[in-house]
């Protein structure tokens, strides 16, 4: 070995290793991962929600706190979390409060990232900001799906942090169909849908103020979510609406 080809070795090595520390000191994301009302018992958020933790604390990369009232959007204390994770839905839920209202957008203007999952769409319809927030969401009587069924999901962009090195996959879900709103989304993942005979936007992103909002409506069940790619795509969707980037390797859960 010449000298300079073991000066590159020994910079690969000092390097890797650099890397490594970095990694390890990287401080965790604090996911907010807010439950406790979905459909009864089609939504059983009882299983879904410790079933996302664990795959989101199984990458290593998420510190996650669990509440079951969606009154913590009141406290003054949102922002010591980097993302809230939205687990929760139904047209009955519970309103916000206005403070809680205020709160939630300013936490997500101010920069801070948002991601709701499968029927949080459907949370809060007679709050029209949420639309806003969100990108889109199920208007009652307008949005649907068809039988739950496997169904092929293609991955429309490639070139993004969420989606960089995925393949298309297969998913055995809920295709949700419909949805209203018209804030400009980037579309990254879509299926055709036999129920609306559309394509539709399964994995969308935006911003709202300075902050990332990543809307991913897979995960009718745990079945559903026990995927790798379901489990690549939560971890990526949090990860990026909390920093802007996502470093979940594509085939973090493959064969787990
Ligand atoms: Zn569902």
């Amino acid at each position: 070995m010449n000298r300079i080809t073991k000066l590159a070795v020994l910079a690969a090595v000092l390097g890797a290793g650099l890397f490594a520390a970095d990694e390890a000191k990287a401080p965790k994301i604090k996911v907010l991962l807010i439950t406790g009302h979905d459909v009864v018992p089609a939504h059983p958020w009882r299983e879904t929600t410790p079933y996302d933790r664990a795959t989101l604390e199984a990458s290593g990369r998420f510190e996650v706190t669990v509440c079951e009232d969606s009154a913590i959007l009141e406290a003054s204390s949102l922002g010591r979390y980097d993302v809230i994770l939205l687990n929760y839905g139904f047209w009955t839920a519970p309103d916000l409060s206005p403070a809680a209202k205020e709160n939630l957008l300013a936490y997500v203007k101010n920069g801070k990232g948002l991601v709701p999952l499968h029927f949080a769409c459907s949370a809060y319809q007679d709050w029209p900001e949420y639309k806003n927030l969100i990108g889109r969401i199920w208007k009652k009587g307008e949005a649907g799906h068809g039988p739950r069924s496997t169904f092929a999901n293609k991955i429309v962009d490639p070139d993004h942090p969420i989606t960089r090195g995925l393949g298309d996959f297969e998913a055995d879900d809920e295709l949700y169909a419909k949805l209203s709103g018209d804030a400009p989304i980037k579309v990254l993942v879509t299926a055709d849908s036999d129920w609306s005979k559309n394509t539709e936007p399964l994995v969308f992103t935006h911003t709202y103020g300075r902050g990332r909002v990543a809307q991913n409506l897979y995960g009718h069940d745990v079945k559903a979510r026990s995927t790798s790619a379901y489990k690549v795509l939560l971890c990526r969707c949090v990860e990026w609406a909390a920093t802007g980037n996502a470093t979940i390797p594509a085939n973090a859960f493959d064969g787990k």
